[in-house]
């Protein structure tokens, strides 16, 4: 599929125009997602990722933030309900994991990967499991269980991942995200020009959509929260990951020529 093939983008946003929400549905039918993320200096990506989650329609959201200290309100998204992350019952969540999340993710992260019903790991979660195998074995022993897990990292997390250089995972972006697949298992969605979507025993997917004006500061946390919206709403791992990617992308490919792109109004755009 060509990204200039309109009718061929036209029926894959269709796919999600479709699902109608039954009239007797409430906030429940659609979801909890939780985003952990958010070290100190780095709470907008956490909170980029929950706007993401709200406006990709999930029924509620919440933001741990791992400053240590900002509870209470975030004023211009009262939807979002700030919480510590020990006091979230992560079995009952679909989980977005490592958006800023700096160093203070690793303390974190074996409760998240024991206990998430689905979970998408992103950016510092990344590069915490690259660090550190004993995460690597509670990753593996959660995609055995068949937890939906999808892993989004960008060429250099996906590098540090296989212990490779960014460009040899460039050289052959199919052959690295097959390759990480099938090494912790789960879904993964390798970013940049033509994110690829890889899981074990499936044939991988190139998204059509998106260009440069994505790179921005923030778009790939609000990939990470959309795709948490997607898994929420019960959509299976994969095709989440394919759908989110795609919205994210088709949303900038529509951005306004002469507008600037910045994570915050993609957020808001992406529904
Ligand atoms: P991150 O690197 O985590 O900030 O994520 C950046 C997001 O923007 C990912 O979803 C990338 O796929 C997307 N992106 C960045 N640059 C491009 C590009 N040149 N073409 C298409 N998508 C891009
Ligand atoms: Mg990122």
């Amino acid at each position: 599929v060509a990204p200039q093939d309109g009718a061929a983008c036209a029926w894959l946003s269709g796919a999600s125009a479709a699902r109608q929400r039954p009239h007797a549905s409430h906030k429940g039918s659609y979801g909890d997602v939780a985003v952990l993320g958010g070290a100190p200096g780095m709470a907008g990506a956490a909170l980029l990722a929950g706007s993401a989650s709200l406006h990709g329609g999930a029924g509620r959201v919440f933001v741990a933030l791992l400053d240590g200290g900002s509870l209470g309100v975030d004023p211009g998204r009262p939807e979002l309900m700030l919480r510590a992350p020990d006091a979230l019952d992560l079995r009952a969540m679909t989980v977005v994991c490592g958006c800023g999340g700096g160093k203070a993710v690793r303390a974190v992260l074996p409760r998240v990967l024991s206990l998430a019903a689905r979970a998408v790991l992103d950016a510092d979660a990344l590069n915490a499991i690259a660090a550190d195998p004993q995460l690597q074995m509670l990753l593996q022993a959660r995609t055995r269980r068949g937890l939906p897990t999808v892993l989004t990292p960008h060429p250099l997390e996906a590098a540090r991942l296989l212990g490779l250089s960014t460009a040899q995972v460039q050289a052959d972006r199919l052959a690295a995200a097959r390759r990480l697949a099938g090494q912790h298992g789960g879904v993964v969605v390798l970013k940049g020009s033509g994110t690829v979507i890889a899981a074990p025993g499936r044939l991988p997917s190139i998204n059509p959509t998106g260009n440069a004006r994505l790179a921005t500061a923030g778009t790939g946390d609000v990939l990470a929260g959309l795709l948490g919206a997607r898994l929420a709403s019960g959509l299976p791992a994969f095709e989440a990951a394919c759908e989110a990617v795609h919205d994210h992308g088709l949303a900038a490919d529509r951005w306004p020529v002469g507008q600037a792109l910045t994570a915050t109004h993609l957020a808001q755009k992406i529904s």
